[in-house]
């Protein structure tokens, strides 16, 4: 901040203190976006995304992009805790999810891309910007590249990227150093393991890179993931193989449409079922790792983990913790009680005290209240 002669107060711009000591810069950003709220940060230089399709190309966006910065934003693990006890699903969906990918990052890395404008570079805040991708969901094709939607966009000029192309977020945090790509294809980070977010910022100036992330190993090839998966979609034996930074990496081929289906709370059926049954489409029922009749609404847009990511973050958590392997490690271990499965063929137990809405309630005597009230 600074101020003017009439008194104004304003931010301090065109420093040029990011002009010629790319260590230095970078060690700046770095120390500003973990004030601003980021739990972990990494910077991966433009080279290493030289095998990129075209679809998925940073340049494709900047084409004078020199560096890339990520950053992982925590999901607590208490978010997690409704779902595991089976009580209450929402705060996943939307403090574990959509608030973090549609109100948290975006603040975090908007205002670290103010730090760096403010000295004379472009910088590019990127969330969760996937969805007007011009490519399909099953980016974990042989190539590592989507299919192209048809009809759906077309290239302003030749040689260019049908709109809106897709930065690969799982792919940039690993080529900028914050962790591995598990068997399941989550981003594992050595703080939080598979509960991270990821927000990236595309710029034009000279940052020294981090190193690819060489720490302990954190997937093991447990295979929880795919155990604990309750629509199958994470492959045990195929896999895809993808250079990247001059590593291979690899991980599970994974059924985009089952994950879709999945991590709502649905089970696919081979019929279509009366409306009373339907779940989110008339070939889908409530599966048994959902407790809704029905799907319940989105919370911050897309939030709607109903299955709580059983298999590719609650599973790995646990056996990352069990191993001992990740940083920000907890007093009392995770699951402390046999998981739950819903009987959906078996009539609902409710708790002696709960009414019905809609139902007479038995009033104190005083004739106010015949019915039950919703309440928020
Ligand atoms: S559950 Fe096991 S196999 Fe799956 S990603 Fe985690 S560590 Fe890897
Ligand atoms: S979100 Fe759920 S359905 Fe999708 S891969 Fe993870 S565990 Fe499986």
């Amino acid at each position: 901040m600074n101020s003017t002669a009439s008194g104004k107060i304003q931010r301090e711009m065109g420093q040029t203190d990011m002009d010629h000591d790319p260590k230095a810069a970078a060690a700046a950003v770095k120390r500003q976006a973990l004030a601003l709220g980021a739990d972990s940060v990494g910077i991966g230089n433009i080279e290493r995304w030289h095998n990129a399709p075209t679809q998925m190309d940073p340049k494709q966006i900047m084409p004078e992009c020199k560096s890339i910065i990520a950053m992982a934003f925590r999901v607590m693990r208490g978010s997690m805790r409704g779902i595991e006890e089976g009580t209450f699903f929402s705060n996943y969906s939307a403090m574990g999810y959509g608030g973090i990918t549609y109100l948290y990052m975006p603040m975090t890395v908007i205002n670290l891309c103010k730090y760096i404008e403010d000295r004379g570079y472009e910088a590019l805040p990127m969330g969760h910007q996937s969805d007007w991708r011009a490519i399909d969901a099953t980016y974990t094709g042989a190539n590592g590249g989507g299919r192209l939607k048809r009809n759906y966009s077309r290239p302003v000029a030749p040689g260019k990227a049908a709109p809106d192309i897709m930065i690969h977020l799982r792919i940039a945090a690993y080529l900028c150093g914050l962790g591995e790509i598990g068997h399941s294809m989550m981003l594992l980070t050595p703080e939080f393991g598979p509960r991270n977010r990821v927000g990236v910022i595309l710029t034009d100036v000279e940052l020294e890179p981090d190193p690819i992330y060489d720490g302990p190993q954190l997937c093991n090839k447990c295979m929880a993931c795919v155990r604990d998966c309750p629509t199958g979609a994470i492959s045990r034996d195929q896999t895809v193989k993808l250079e990247l930074a001059g590593k291979d990496v690899e991980f599970a081929q994974v059924d985009c449409d089952a994950c879709n289906r999945g991590f709502r709370g649905a089970e696919k059926v081979d019929c279509e079922l009366p409306p009373e049954k339907q779940y989110m489409s008339p070939d889908t029922k409530p599966g048994w790792w959902s407790p809704f009749h029905k799907k319940p609404r989105n919370l911050y847009n897309t939030g709607q983990a109903v299955g709580g990511s059983r298999g590719c973050t609650r599973a790995c958590m646990v056996e990352l913790e069990r191993r001992g392997v990740l940083r920000n490690a907890f007093k009392e271990k995770f699951r402390r009680r046999k998981p739950w499965r819903v009987d959906w063929d078996s009539e609902p137990q409710y708790p002696a005290d709960v009414k019905m809405a809609g139902e007479p309630v038995v009033g104190d005597g005083s004739g106010k209240r015949g019915k039950t009230d919703d309440v928020d």
